[in-house]
C-alpha cells in the first residue's frame, strides 16, 4: 500500500497505531480507507475509534454512555440542583458518577455557561487532521475553550490523544477563521474517567504543542516514505495479529 500525498491525513487512531507501530497503521488503512469529507462530516462515530478508545469488549456501553453525555445538558439542565436524580440515572453506577460530578460542576460555576458545553460530539476534517471531540468548554476566564475527551479509565497515549484534538481543533480555527464559528483556541484539555467518575484538566503548553507537531509532521513524512516496517519485539495484545502474519507471508514470498 502507498499513501499519496493527498491521502495524508490522520485520525487519532491512525496517529497512535502507526506511533506505536507502522505496519498497524498500515493494516488499518488499508482494512479503512480515507473516509470523504462529506461522508466522515456527516456520519456517526465508528466502532472502530471505540475500540482505540479502550472499549473492546464493552462497545456497545460506550456508546451508550456517550450518547448519555451528550444528550445530558439538553434533557437535564431543569432538574439538575435537584437532590434525588432521575431513576434512569440512579439504576447505572456510570451515570450516577456522572451526574454527581455535573451537579457538583453546576453548583460551583459562576455562570451557567462555564457549565452547559458549547458543543459535544463535533466532528472536524482539516487538511492533515480529522476527529471526533466528546465535548468543549467554556474555560473560567473566557479567554479560550477546554476538550473534554470521554474515556472509561486511564490509558498511557492519553496526554497525546489531547494534544491531538487540542492540534485538530485549532488548526480547524485556522483554517476556517472566516467562518467565526468558534471564538477561542482550546487553552485546556482534559479527560473524564467515566467508570471512576474523575475528571483530569491541564493547561495546554507551548512546548508540549511544539512537541507534539514535531512528531505529527515526522509521522507524515515517514508514511510518505512509506516506511511502515518495523522489527516489533512485542505484539502482544495487536488486534492485526493474524492479518500482520497473512502480510508478512505475502512480503516474504515477493
Ligand atoms: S502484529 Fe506486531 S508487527 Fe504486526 S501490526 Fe501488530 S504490532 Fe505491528
Amino acid at each position: 500500500m502507498v499513501v499519496r500525498e493527498y491521502e495524508l491525513n490522520l485520525s487519532a487512531t491512525e496517529f497512535l497505531y502507526f506511533l506505536d507501530c507502522p505496519q498497524k497503521f498500515r493494516i488499518y488503512r488499508i482494512l479503512n480507507p480515507l473516509p470523504y469529507k462529506e461522508n466522515f462530516l456527516s456520519s456517526r462515530r465508528s466502532l472502530s475509534s471505540y475500540k482505540m478508545r479502550g472499549y473492546q469488549g464493552k462497545k456497545s456501553d460506550g456508546i451508550d454512555y456517550h450518547n448519555f453525555f451528550e444528550t445530558f445538558h439538553r434533557k437535564y439542565a431543569n432538574v439538575i440542583s435537584q437532590t434525588i436524580p432521575p431513576d434512569e440515572v440512579c439504576k447505572d453506577n456510570v451515570k450516577l458518577l456522572y451526574w454527581t460530578e455535573q451537579q457538583k460542576n453546576y453548583f460551583t460555576a459562576k455562570e451557567d455557561c462555564y457549565w452547559y458545553p458549547i458543543d459535544k460530539e463535533i466532528r472536524l476534517m482539516t487538511e492533515k487532521k480529522r476527529g471526533v471531540i466528546d465535548c468543549i468548554e467554556l474555560c473560567e476566564k473566557r479567554n479560550g475553550f477546554r476538550i473534554i475527551d470521554y474515556k472509561p479509565t486511564f490509558d498511557s497515549n492519553d496526554h497525546l490523544l489531547l494534544l491531538f484534538y487540542a492540534s485538530l481543533f485549532n488548526e480547524y480555527r485556522l483554517e476556517n477563521k472566516d467562518e467565526g464559528e468558534y471564538d477561542f483556541d482550546v487553552l485546556e484539555v482534559g479527560c473524564y474517567y467515566y467508570e471512576m467518575g474523575v475528571r483530569k484538566v491541564y493547561n495546554l503548553k507551548e512546548v508540549n504543542i511544539l512537541a507534539f507537531e514535531r512528531i505529527f509532521v515526522k509521522s507524515l513524512e515517514k508514511i510518505l516514505n512509506n516506511e511502515f516496517f518495523l522489527d516489533k519485539s512485542s505484539c502482544w495484545g495487536c488486534i492485526f495479529i493474524r492479518i500482520c502474519k497473512i502480510e508478512k507471508s505475502r512480503e516474504y514470498r515477493s
